[in-house]
């Protein structure tokens, strides 16, 4: 398949081409009106493309700790095949995350810890879903800059879109972990001064939803832990069955004879 910068520099000299045939009047190369829908058809899947390997080349650029590299990896994957899945489009911001709404586009680190992961969940929901869209709810505009740098740039502050883009950070990801709670706990923390008594109850509910999810990560000692357990009791419900089906299977032949 073509890359979207080829599609994009034929697309134009094929423009152009139009463009001079119109001016003076010149008869299209017949090939270049068949060409030109055969690219504008492509276009969409070679975007799709450019998107995943931008995203990945921010995403999965992290520095990961040695002994998390395949659990952590795996959250930077998922991340990626999200960008592509919404179409959004993925920049490295390492002081100040946050979700340009209007050009689908999430401004975060590197997945290199699984708090990164929490944060890029959080800041997409703000771009994918209308719910965690600050203008849909009580907002007001803060400067986004305290230390003065991009001087003027607003940001809107929601407290109830900030509960939606947590919940769908929580359903969202592969496993709800402890440090990624932890990082939804300081966040929806310091929007609690300007927020309402309603909106500090829903911060409060959206907390709890989280903390019920919470699971070891997979490759920590509490997760090995977890998953033995969960595989000792498959093995006693696979147990359990086994001596029913005996008993039971002894029974039906019982009857047989
Ligand atoms: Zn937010």
């Amino acid at each position: 398949m073509r890359s979207l910068a080829e599609i994009d520099r034929r697309l134009n000299e094929i423009d152009t081409h139009i463009r001079n045939a119109g001016l003076f009047g010149l008869a299209l190369p017949a090939g270049e009106a068949k060409e030109r829908a055969t690219l504008i058809a492509e276009r969409p899947a070679a975007a799709r493309v450019e998107r995943r390997h931008a995203a990945a080349s921010v995403l999965m650029s992290g520095e990961i700790a040695l002994w998390r590299a395949r659990f952590i990896h795996q959250l930077a994957e998922h991340a990626v095949d999200l960008a592509a899945r919404h179409g959004l489009t993925v920049a490295a911001e390492f002081l100040e995350p946050h979700a340009r709404l209007a050009r689908r586009a999430v401004h975060c680190e590197p997945i290199f810890c699984e708090e990164a992961y929490a944060v890029f969940l959080h800041e997409a929901a703000h771009v994918v879903l209308p719910e965690a869209d600050g203008r849909q709810h009580r907002h007001e505009y803060v400067s986004s800059q305290p230390d003065g740098r991009q001087a003027g740039a607003l940001t809107i502050v929601a407290p109830r879109a900030e509960c939606a883009a947590w919940r769908w950070a929580f359903r969202s990801a592969l496993v709800w972990t402890a440090a990624m709670q932890r990082e939804a706990e300081i966040s929806l923390e310091s929007y609690r001064q300007g927020a309402s008594e309603a909106e500090r109850r829903a911060m409060d509910e959206t907390l709890k939803v989280g903390r019920a999810l919470v699971r070891p990560a997979p490759d920590t000692q509490e997760g090995r832990e977890d998953r033995v357990a969960f595989i000792s009791r498959e093995d006693r419900i696979r147990e359990i069955l086994e001596e029913d089906r005996r008993r039971l299977g002894g029974h039906r032949g019982h009857i047989a004879s």
